[in-house]
């Protein structure tokens, strides 16, 4: 048995991309997965894809932004009970903060932030009524802590989660719910194509970051390798960090 082996678990934005990747590699570990996405999405291939490789997963069509408790009902419903949840799901869109409309901006941070609280609050209360702690792992990133254009909703949103981790991990400590984040860099995922043009391809991406080694690790991250950072935050190896985010971004941020 894997070492999530027994835990049923929630990953918001699982149809494609990072989510995709946790809820692979949470099957892989052993872990029933309820992959929560948009009606409309892959959701349900995926979770026919993990069921077809053995695992226990389903899908619910679920929005962040309204349908937190629904879709922890459903995990409930469907798995019996909720051991994890990973809040994943988000949007990314160049926002200039002069020209954007309120409501344009909003968005982002209605969708990340928002949607983290909500889905954050339906699962704590299953997990504190359970009594048997509980891991919740934020997907947040590297633009939480740094600064760039066009960009103050999606920044401000991250770092706002990272804010929600410190402060609910302290929170709930006393359920021994662990709450912890993962923020990526640059990750190869349908998110880093923006306006039709996939940033990773550009000749400015691979002049900057690739030759001249701005990514240390001169490359974007594979889905896979931020879903390992998950997978240990959300497992019984991970029993004394609460509260912090590890960066997973090939150095990224420790240079200038
Ligand atoms: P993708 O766009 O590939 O996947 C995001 C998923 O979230 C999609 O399936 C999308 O559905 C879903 N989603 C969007 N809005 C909602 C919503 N309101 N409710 C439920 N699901 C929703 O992105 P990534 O996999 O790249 O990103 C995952 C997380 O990682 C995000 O939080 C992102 O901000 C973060 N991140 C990504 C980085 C990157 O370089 N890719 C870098 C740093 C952080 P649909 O396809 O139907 O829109």
């Amino acid at each position: 048995m894997g070492e999530l082996g027994g835990k049923v678990a929630l990953v918001t934005g699982a149809a494609r991309g990072i989510g995709r990747a946790v809820a692979e590699v949470f099957v892989r570990e052993g872990a029933a997965v309820m992959i929560a996405d948009l009606a409309g999405s892959d959701g349900a291939a995926t979770a026919a894809t993990l069921c077809d490789m053995g695992g226990q997963a389903a899908y619910t069509a679920a929005d962040v932004t309204q349908d937190a408790e629904a879709m922890v009902a459903a995990t409930v419903k469907y798995f019996g009970r909720l051991d994890i949840l990973v809040n994943n799901a988000g949007i990314f869109y160049n926002a200039d903060a002069l020209a954007t409309s309120f409501d344009d901006w909003l968005k982002a941070v209605d969708v990340i932030f928002y949607g983290a609280f909500h889905c954050s609050r339906a699962a704590g209360r299953v997990m504190v009524a359970q009594g048997q702690g509980g891991r919740i792992v934020n997907v947040s990133s590297i633009n939480g802590f740094l600064g760039m254009g066009q960009s103050s909703h999606y920044n401000t949103a991250k770092g706002a989660v990272d804010q929600l981790t410190r402060c609910l991990a302290v929170e709930w400590a006393p359920h021994n719910i662990l709450i912890n984040g993962v923020a990526p860099g640059f990750v190869d995922t349908p998110m880093s194509i923006v306006d039709g043009v996939n940033e990773l391809e550009t000749p400015d991406f691979q002049e900057i970051y690739v030759r001249r080694r701005r990514i240390p690790l001169a490359r974007a991250a594979q889905p896979t390798e931020i879903a390992e950072a998950v997978c240990f935050l959300a497992s019984p190896r991970c029993s004394y960090i609460t509260g912090h985010t590890i960066v997973v971004d090939g150095g990224l941020s420790v240079t200038f």
